[in-house]
């Protein structure tokens, strides 16, 4: 863990499961900030930057799903780990990993021990991510991307890729194991250019699957997920 505690931000409009929660946090040694509704939580967020957020889903006035949306939205809080409490489990599935983004749900009623379980671990995920911003290189497998001098290699062999096809597989390789929608890449990738429309993203991706994948039609690293977006399967490199 990191020299100072990480901040941890509860959203939760029942006083007793938000003191719970809380007092399980703090007991961890981790600072806890407390918002009862949507626009309280994001005016904390704003102001005191925390490293992760457990956001209900059922909230007076702004929804937790709203709440995600602008989190998501935001560049500064485009990565801030996320995880949902809901009562509803079937409810989650759709909110995870989906265009609203969030990183990992628990079910009400939870046990304590679990709660901090995916908090450590989406912390410890979040810190991985960041340090593979700032690393230069990436390699794994056959692959190695050099991210200063946006050289690609396969398998040693250096491979052509335009400056777009580039930040895609950037954007999905500092994102492994993560369902991305066409919007999230839109935005992410395209900076929310109004001309680029998903088929774009699918053409590009096409062409960067072309590139590096050993056979592209039946890909292995850069997955389809019909009907929501794509997946970069990192661990598909270590076959
Ligand atoms: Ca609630």
């Amino acid at each position: 863990m990191a020299a100072t505690a990480p901040k941890v931000l509860v959203v939760e409009d029942e006083p007793d499961i938000r003191k719970l929660v809380q007092y399980n946090l703090a007991q961890e040694h981790f600072k806890v900030l407390e918002a009862e509704d949507g626009e309280q939580a994001l005016k904390i967020l704003k102001r005191d930057k925390p490293n992760l957020v457990i956001l209900d889903l059922m909230l007076p006035g702004l929804s937790g799903l709203e709440v995600c949306r602008a989190l998501r939205e935001q560049p500064e809080t485009s990565r801030l780990p996320i995880l949902i409490l809901t009562a509803k489990a079937a409810e989650a599935d759709k909110v995870i990993g989906l265009e609203m983004g969030a990183d990992d749900y628990l079910a009400k009623p939870f046990s304590p021990r679990e709660m901090l379980a995916r908090v450590r671990a989406l912390l410890r995920r979040a810190d991985s991510a960041e340090a593979s911003d700032t690393t230069k290189i990436y390699q794994r497998g056959p692959l190695k991307i050099d991210f200063a001098t946006y050289e690609v290699f396969i398998r040693g062999k250096a491979v052509k890729l335009t400056l777009k096809e580039f930040e895609l597989l950037r954007f999905l390789v500092q994102n492994p194991n993560r369902v991305l929608s066409r919007d999230q890449l839109l935005d992410r990738v395209w900076g929310g250019d109004t001309f680029v429309t998903p088929r774009t993203i699918d053409v590009h991706v096409r062409r960067l699957r072309k590139t590096i994948e050993a056979d592209d039609r039946n890909p292995k690293w850069i997955l389809t997920l019909r009907g929501v977006g794509y997946k970069f399967d990192e661990k598909a490199l270590d076959q």
